[in-house]
């Protein structure tokens, strides 16, 4: 089988990338991204090929590729809520446009597609657990641009499942909810902003930067580390069971609040030698979103995952707790590797 994997050097791209080539060494994968950083130690796999290209300047190559594989993972996408705000256009041409590109040449050659979703399309959604043929998609007023990457990734999904009514597209939407691990952000990039809450929060200590808790850390969220979540995608590729199907991969046991994981990370960083000095220095601090996004973000209070349908189509259930996730996550960062 030959894997197209779009945004393949990104953190969910390597991992899967990786899991890939260790289960089935007759598939091939192609993994196309601007970056290689994340994958260097992939480079020399037999069955690996990585081509570095901008998928929005060189659309008329990536739909070669498109038509030479049999899967497509669409895994390119911009997802930081700070760019949401600060550039929703930005996130609406990459997540949206060059997306709705490879979704239509996946109709023309009849290529089956892995499209990542997201639990961010249920937005404020008020249900206890979010289920996917069942709950809302509830966003907020136009002027709140931050709920941009939530709409391009629901349309598209709206998009996918009509093909798969009129044209037969072969399908399978799948929902993660913040799945943590190594590889997940450059933690070494100071900039604000620049990546997701758990690198966020690791890079703040390491810079010696106050942890904000924006409008005092209530929201909740579950979640998710890579390898329950790369399982749960090799169930899905490895058979057509989630065929046309939307599925949350989540882990609703590590419900957490954001101001519990600033304080388990500030606690689990005084046992790396690199952390523990600057983790005594800086502060936790309460922040209003408008001080830190600016108006137009709007926040998400909770957010917990039904996984009911992940564990009867595909036998599926996570394994990797709260504690275990963050640990891992942290040894890879600041464990000195064998
Ligand atoms: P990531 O940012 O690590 O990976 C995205 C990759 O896309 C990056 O390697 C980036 O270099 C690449 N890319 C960006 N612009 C490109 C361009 N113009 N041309 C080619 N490549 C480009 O993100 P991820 O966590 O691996 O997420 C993968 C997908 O899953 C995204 O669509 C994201 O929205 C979705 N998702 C992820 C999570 C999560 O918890 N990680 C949650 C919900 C949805």
């Amino acid at each position: 089988m030959n894997i197209l994997i779009v945004g393949g050097g990104g953190f969910i791209g390597s991992h899967l990338s990786e899991e890939i080539l260790k289960r089935h060494k007759d598939w091939r994968v192609t993994a196309v991204d601007i970056s290689s950083t994340k994958i260097e130690y992939l480079l020399t796999e037999k069955n690996f090929n990585f081509i570095r290209m901008d998928i929005i300047e060189n659309v008329d190559l990536l739909e070669k590729y498109i038509k030479e594989c049999d899967v497509i993972f669409p895994l390119a996408a911009i997802a930081s809520p700070w760019i949401y705000v600060r550039d929703p256009l930005k996130v609406f041409e990459l997540d949206f446009e060059a997306n709705l590109k490879i979704v239509r040449s996946a109709v023309k050659y009849n290529k089956r597609v892995i499209f990542p979703s997201t639990s961010e399309v249920y937005g404020m959604c008020e249900d206890d657990e979010f289920e996917e043929d069942i709950s809302n998609c509830i966003t907020g007023p136009i002027g709140k641009q931050r709920w941009i990457y939530s709409c391009s990734k629901q349309l598209l999904d709206r998009i996918i499942f009509a093909h798969g009514i009129r044209d037969g597209l072969r399908y399978t939407l799948f929902r993660p909810f913040n799945w943590i691990g190594p590889r997940l952000d450059d933690i070494y990039n100071e900039n604000i902003g620049s990546s997701r809450v758990v690198s966020q929060f690791l890079s703040n200590i390491l810079y010696d930067k106050d942890i904000n808790l924006i409008n005092g850390g209530a929201q909740v969220r579950c979640f998710t580390y890579i390898s329950d979540g790369i399982d749960a995608l090799m169930k899905i590729v490895e058979s057509d069971i989630a065929d046309k199907q939307i599925i949350n991969i989540g882990n609703p046991e590590n419900r957490c609040s954001i101001e519990e994981l600033a304080r388990k990370i500030m606690d689990f960083a005084k046992r790396y030698d690199k952390l523990k000095a600057h983790a005594e220095r800086i502060k936790i601090i309460n922040l209003n979103s408008d001080d830190y996004y600016g108006k137009s973000y709007q926040d998400v209070s909770v957010r917990v995952p039904s996984i009911k349908k992940a564990e009867t189509l595909l036998g599926w259930k996570p394994f990797v707790s709260m504690d275990e996730l963050l640990s891992k996550t942290m040894d890879f960062y600041f464990k000195p590797h064998a």
